[in-house]
Protein backbone atom coordinates (compact mmCIF):
# COMPACT_ATOMS: atom_id res chain seq x y z
CA UNK A 1 0.00 0.00 0.00
CA UNK A 2 1.31 3.24 -1.24
CA UNK A 3 0.73 6.17 1.48
CA UNK A 4 0.65 9.70 -0.24
CA UNK A 5 -0.28 13.42 1.05
CA UNK A 6 -0.20 15.57 -1.82
CA UNK A 7 -2.96 15.73 -4.65
CA UNK A 8 -0.40 15.62 -7.34
CA UNK A 9 0.99 11.99 -5.97
CA UNK A 10 -2.62 10.81 -5.96
CA UNK A 11 -2.96 11.76 -9.94
CA UNK A 12 0.24 10.11 -10.48
CA UNK A 13 -0.38 7.04 -9.55
CA UNK A 14 -4.13 6.94 -10.13
CA UNK A 15 -2.98 7.36 -13.91
CA UNK A 16 -0.27 4.77 -13.69
CA UNK A 17 -2.94 2.36 -12.71
CA UNK A 18 -5.27 3.78 -15.57
CA UNK A 19 -2.97 2.90 -18.40
CA UNK A 20 -2.57 -0.58 -16.88
CA UNK A 21 -6.55 -0.58 -17.39
CA UNK A 22 -6.95 -0.74 -14.10
CA UNK A 23 -10.65 0.33 -12.75
CA UNK A 24 -10.77 2.63 -9.91
CA UNK A 25 -12.55 2.12 -6.59
CA UNK A 26 -12.27 4.94 -4.06
CA UNK A 27 -13.61 5.26 -0.35
CA UNK A 28 -13.82 8.53 1.24
CA UNK A 29 -13.56 8.26 4.89
CA UNK A 30 -12.64 10.42 8.12
CA UNK A 31 -10.57 7.37 9.68
CA UNK A 32 -11.13 5.81 13.23
CA UNK A 33 -11.42 3.28 11.19
CA UNK A 34 -14.41 0.06 11.92
CA UNK A 35 -15.96 -2.90 10.44
CA UNK A 36 -18.54 -0.53 8.70
CA UNK A 37 -15.09 1.17 6.82
CA UNK A 38 -13.84 -2.34 6.12
CA UNK A 39 -16.71 -3.55 4.64
CA UNK A 40 -16.92 -0.73 2.05
CA UNK A 41 -12.89 -1.44 1.34
CA UNK A 42 -13.93 -4.72 0.69
CA UNK A 43 -16.16 -3.98 -1.23
CA UNK A 44 -14.03 -1.89 -3.43
CA UNK A 45 -10.95 -4.84 -3.66
CA UNK A 46 -13.61 -7.35 -4.77
CA UNK A 47 -14.75 -5.00 -7.68
CA UNK A 48 -12.15 -2.87 -8.83
CA UNK A 49 -8.14 -3.54 -9.78
CA UNK A 50 -7.07 -0.54 -8.02
CA UNK A 51 -8.34 0.44 -4.52
CA UNK A 52 -7.76 3.93 -3.17
CA UNK A 53 -9.12 5.28 0.36
CA UNK A 54 -8.75 8.56 1.82
CA UNK A 55 -8.88 10.03 5.67
CA UNK A 56 -9.68 13.09 6.04
CA UNK A 57 -11.46 14.73 9.20
CA UNK A 58 -12.95 17.33 6.50
CA UNK A 59 -13.49 20.82 8.99
CA UNK A 60 -15.61 22.35 7.06
CA UNK A 61 -18.77 19.53 7.27
CA UNK A 62 -18.53 20.11 11.20
CA UNK A 63 -20.94 22.36 12.44
CA UNK A 64 -20.07 22.28 16.03
CA UNK A 65 -15.97 23.13 16.54
CA UNK A 66 -15.58 21.16 19.29
CA UNK A 67 -17.29 18.22 17.33
CA UNK A 68 -14.50 18.57 15.38
CA UNK A 69 -11.49 18.83 17.92
CA UNK A 70 -12.54 15.84 19.44
CA UNK A 71 -13.02 13.56 16.74
CA UNK A 72 -11.02 10.88 17.34
CA UNK A 73 -7.89 10.73 14.82
CA UNK A 74 -5.76 7.53 15.39
CA UNK A 75 -3.39 7.53 11.49
CA UNK A 76 -1.10 5.02 12.96
CA UNK A 77 -3.90 2.33 13.60
CA UNK A 78 -5.83 2.93 11.29
CA UNK A 79 -2.44 2.57 8.41
CA UNK A 80 -1.91 -0.64 10.37
CA UNK A 81 -5.64 -1.90 9.62
CA UNK A 82 -5.64 -0.76 5.84
CA UNK A 83 -1.87 -3.03 5.01
CA UNK A 84 -3.61 -6.09 6.40
CA UNK A 85 -6.26 -4.97 2.93
CA UNK A 86 -5.43 -5.24 -0.11
CA UNK A 87 -5.53 -1.50 -0.68
CA UNK A 88 -3.52 0.33 -3.32
CA UNK A 89 -3.51 3.44 -2.19
CA UNK A 90 -4.29 5.72 0.77
CA UNK A 91 -4.57 9.29 0.29
CA UNK A 92 -3.85 11.36 3.97
CA UNK A 93 -4.13 15.00 3.38
CA UNK A 94 -3.32 17.50 5.66
CA UNK A 95 -6.21 20.30 6.02
CA UNK A 96 -3.80 22.57 3.82
CA UNK A 97 -3.60 20.61 1.22
CA UNK A 98 -7.09 19.88 0.58
CA UNK A 99 -8.32 23.48 1.20
CA UNK A 100 -4.95 25.74 0.11
CA UNK A 101 -6.73 28.90 -0.06
CA UNK A 102 -9.42 30.56 0.85
CA UNK A 103 -12.25 28.36 -1.16
CA UNK A 104 -15.15 30.80 -2.49
CA UNK A 105 -16.90 27.23 -4.49
CA UNK A 106 -19.28 25.38 -2.84
CA UNK A 107 -21.28 22.36 -4.11
CA UNK A 108 -24.71 22.22 -2.48
CA UNK A 109 -27.61 20.10 -2.91
CA UNK A 110 -30.62 21.79 -1.71
CA UNK A 111 -33.66 20.09 -0.89
CA UNK A 112 -32.46 16.59 -0.02
CA UNK A 113 -29.86 18.31 2.23
CA UNK A 114 -32.01 20.68 4.55
CA UNK A 115 -34.62 18.10 5.97
CA UNK A 116 -33.32 15.26 8.96
CA UNK A 117 -29.60 15.98 9.45
CA UNK A 118 -29.58 19.17 7.80
CA UNK A 119 -32.23 20.63 10.32
CA UNK A 120 -29.89 19.64 13.22
CA UNK A 121 -26.78 20.56 11.42
CA UNK A 122 -26.77 23.21 9.44
CA UNK A 123 -24.09 23.46 6.12
CA UNK A 124 -23.06 20.05 7.17
CA UNK A 125 -23.96 18.32 4.18
CA UNK A 126 -22.65 21.73 2.05
CA UNK A 127 -19.72 20.73 3.88
CA UNK A 128 -20.01 16.89 2.57
CA UNK A 129 -20.63 17.38 -1.22
CA UNK A 130 -17.76 19.88 -1.52
CA UNK A 131 -14.95 17.55 -0.07
CA UNK A 132 -16.24 14.40 -1.88
CA UNK A 133 -16.77 16.55 -5.23
CA UNK A 134 -13.07 17.47 -4.59
CA UNK A 135 -11.94 14.34 -4.02
CA UNK A 136 -13.76 12.93 -6.82
CA UNK A 137 -11.82 15.73 -8.74
CA UNK A 138 -8.85 14.11 -7.40
CA UNK A 139 -9.53 10.43 -7.81
CA UNK A 140 -11.29 10.41 -10.41
CA UNK A 141 -13.14 6.39 -9.35
CA UNK A 142 -14.69 4.37 -11.32
CA UNK A 143 -16.61 3.30 -8.60
CA UNK A 144 -17.30 5.33 -5.46
CA UNK A 145 -17.99 3.07 -1.61
CA UNK A 146 -20.59 4.87 0.68
CA UNK A 147 -22.40 3.03 3.58
CA UNK A 148 -26.21 3.00 4.30
CA UNK A 149 -25.45 3.91 7.72
CA UNK A 150 -25.17 7.64 6.18
CA UNK A 151 -28.56 7.31 4.35
CA UNK A 152 -29.28 10.57 3.42
CA UNK A 153 -25.38 11.01 2.69
CA UNK A 154 -25.72 8.58 -0.03
CA UNK A 155 -28.95 9.86 -1.21
CA UNK A 156 -27.61 13.29 -1.09
CA UNK A 157 -24.30 12.37 -3.03
CA UNK A 158 -26.16 10.55 -5.73
CA UNK A 159 -28.22 13.76 -6.41
CA UNK A 160 -24.82 15.47 -6.75
CA UNK A 161 -23.36 12.90 -9.03
CA UNK A 162 -26.67 12.73 -11.22
CA UNK A 163 -26.73 16.80 -10.83
CA UNK A 164 -23.39 17.49 -11.73
CA UNK A 165 -22.88 14.75 -14.27
CA UNK A 166 -20.16 13.19 -13.04
CA UNK A 167 -18.83 10.17 -13.99
CA UNK A 168 -18.54 7.56 -10.99
CA UNK A 169 -20.97 5.23 -10.21
CA UNK A 170 -21.76 5.28 -5.98
CA UNK A 171 -22.01 2.21 -4.61
CA UNK A 172 -24.31 1.99 -1.25
CA UNK A 173 -23.07 -0.86 1.35
CA UNK A 174 -25.39 -2.13 4.05
CA UNK A 175 -24.83 -1.27 7.69
CA UNK A 176 -22.82 -2.79 9.67
CA UNK A 177 -23.60 -3.07 13.72
CA UNK A 178 -21.88 -4.38 16.73
CA UNK A 179 -23.07 -7.69 18.18
CA UNK A 180 -25.43 -6.21 19.75
CA UNK A 181 -26.95 -4.22 16.76
CA UNK A 182 -25.18 -0.43 17.48
CA UNK A 183 -24.40 0.75 13.98
CA UNK A 184 -20.61 0.63 13.80
CA UNK A 185 -19.47 4.10 14.19
CA UNK A 186 -16.33 5.95 14.34
CA UNK A 187 -17.98 7.89 17.65
CA UNK A 188 -18.73 4.72 19.56
CA UNK A 189 -15.48 4.86 21.40
CA UNK A 190 -17.15 7.61 23.76
CA UNK A 191 -19.94 5.69 24.82
CA UNK A 192 -19.71 4.67 28.37
CA UNK A 193 -19.97 0.95 29.36
CA UNK A 194 -22.84 2.40 31.34
CA UNK A 195 -24.79 4.10 28.73
CA UNK A 196 -24.60 1.33 26.26
CA UNK A 197 -28.76 0.53 26.97
CA UNK A 198 -29.10 4.02 26.32
CA UNK A 199 -27.15 4.32 23.02
CA UNK A 200 -28.85 1.75 21.80
CA UNK A 201 -32.44 2.78 22.20
CA UNK A 202 -32.75 4.27 18.81
CA UNK A 203 -32.00 0.72 17.65
CA UNK A 204 -34.38 -1.04 19.59
CA UNK A 205 -36.80 1.89 18.12
CA UNK A 206 -36.14 0.88 14.95
CA UNK A 207 -36.14 -2.72 15.50
CA UNK A 208 -39.61 -2.27 16.67
CA UNK A 209 -40.94 -0.48 13.88
CA UNK A 210 -39.36 -2.55 11.41
CA UNK A 211 -41.13 -5.95 13.94
CA UNK A 212 -44.47 -3.09 13.85
CA UNK A 213 -44.68 -3.14 9.67
CA UNK A 214 -43.13 -6.46 8.74
CA UNK A 215 -44.94 -8.73 11.58
CA UNK A 216 -47.90 -7.14 12.66
CA UNK A 217 -48.81 -5.04 9.64
CA UNK A 218 -49.05 -1.52 10.84
CA UNK A 219 -49.03 1.06 7.82
CA UNK A 220 -49.76 3.92 9.60
CA UNK A 221 -46.93 5.95 10.69
CA UNK A 222 -48.28 7.95 13.03
CA UNK A 223 -49.15 4.66 15.45
CA UNK A 224 -45.66 3.30 14.33
CA UNK A 225 -43.81 6.64 15.09
CA UNK A 226 -45.17 7.14 18.51
CA UNK A 227 -44.54 3.27 19.55
CA UNK A 228 -41.23 3.78 18.57
CA UNK A 229 -40.39 7.32 20.22
CA UNK A 230 -41.96 5.83 23.10
CA UNK A 231 -38.67 3.53 23.80
CA UNK A 232 -36.17 6.59 23.53
CA UNK A 233 -38.50 8.06 25.90
CA UNK A 234 -37.53 5.90 28.49
CA UNK A 235 -34.19 7.26 29.27
CA UNK A 236 -34.39 10.81 30.36
CA UNK A 237 -30.88 11.53 29.80
CA UNK A 238 -31.35 10.98 25.79
CA UNK A 239 -32.36 13.66 23.66
CA UNK A 240 -34.36 12.52 20.71
CA UNK A 241 -33.49 14.88 17.79
CA UNK A 242 -35.58 13.36 14.91
CA UNK A 243 -37.29 9.90 14.31
CA UNK A 244 -38.70 10.13 10.38
CA UNK A 245 -40.22 7.28 8.44
CA UNK A 246 -39.61 9.05 4.41
CA UNK A 247 -39.99 7.66 1.02
CA UNK A 248 -36.48 6.42 -0.14
CA UNK A 249 -36.00 8.16 -2.90
CA UNK A 250 -36.94 11.61 -2.05
CA UNK A 251 -36.66 11.61 1.50
CA UNK A 252 -40.45 13.11 2.00
CA UNK A 253 -42.20 12.05 4.99
CA UNK A 254 -44.85 8.77 4.46
CA UNK A 255 -48.17 8.72 6.03
CA UNK A 256 -48.70 4.99 5.28
CA UNK A 257 -46.08 2.76 4.56
CA UNK A 258 -46.98 1.74 0.77
CA UNK A 259 -43.87 1.47 -0.69
CA UNK A 260 -39.83 1.07 0.11
CA UNK A 261 -39.27 3.54 3.04
CA UNK A 262 -36.47 4.68 5.34
CA UNK A 263 -37.01 5.00 9.04
CA UNK A 264 -34.02 7.27 10.41
CA UNK A 265 -33.37 8.98 13.98
CA UNK A 266 -30.83 10.85 15.64
CA UNK A 267 -30.38 10.72 19.04
CA UNK A 268 -27.79 12.71 21.67
CA UNK A 269 -26.22 11.64 24.86
CA UNK A 270 -25.28 14.09 27.03
CA UNK A 271 -21.87 13.75 25.32
CA UNK A 272 -21.97 11.83 21.97
CA UNK A 273 -24.67 12.56 18.74
CA UNK A 274 -25.66 8.90 17.02
CA UNK A 275 -27.68 8.02 13.98
CA UNK A 276 -29.07 5.06 13.06
CA UNK A 277 -31.57 3.86 9.97
CA UNK A 278 -33.14 1.34 8.65
CA UNK A 279 -34.64 0.12 5.23
CA UNK A 280 -38.37 -1.50 5.11
CA UNK A 281 -39.53 -3.05 1.99
CA UNK A 282 -42.96 -3.88 1.94
P1 LIG B 1 -16.95 8.37 7.99
O1 LIG B 1 -15.53 8.00 8.25
O2 LIG B 1 -17.82 8.34 9.19
O3 LIG B 1 -17.08 9.64 7.18
O4 LIG B 1 -17.53 7.23 7.05
C1 LIG B 1 -16.92 6.89 5.83
C2 LIG B 1 -17.83 5.95 5.08
O5 LIG B 1 -18.06 4.78 5.86
C3 LIG B 1 -19.20 6.57 4.78
O6 LIG B 1 -19.61 6.19 3.49
C4 LIG B 1 -20.07 5.93 5.84
O7 LIG B 1 -21.43 5.83 5.47
C5 LIG B 1 -19.44 4.55 5.93
N1 LIG B 1 -19.80 3.92 7.21
C6 LIG B 1 -19.67 4.44 8.45
N2 LIG B 1 -20.16 3.59 9.38
C7 LIG B 1 -20.64 2.52 8.70
C8 LIG B 1 -21.30 1.31 9.09
N3 LIG B 1 -21.56 1.03 10.36
N4 LIG B 1 -21.66 0.44 8.12
C9 LIG B 1 -21.41 0.71 6.81
N5 LIG B 1 -20.79 1.83 6.39
C10 LIG B 1 -20.41 2.72 7.31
Amino acid sequence: MKIVKKVDDVRKEVKKARKEGKTIGFVPTMGALHNGHLSLIKASISECAFTVVSIFVNPIQFNDPADYKKYPRDNERDINLLKKEDVDLLFIPETEEMYKERAETYVEVRGLSDVLEGKFRPGHFKGVCTVVCKLFNIVQPDKAYFGWKDAQQLIVIRKMVKDLNIPVEIVGCPTIRENDGLAASSRNVFIKEDDREKALSLYNSLKKIEDMVLKEGIKDTSILLEEGKSIIAKYTDVELQYLEIVDFENLSPVRKIESKVLVLGAIKLPYVRLIDNIIINV
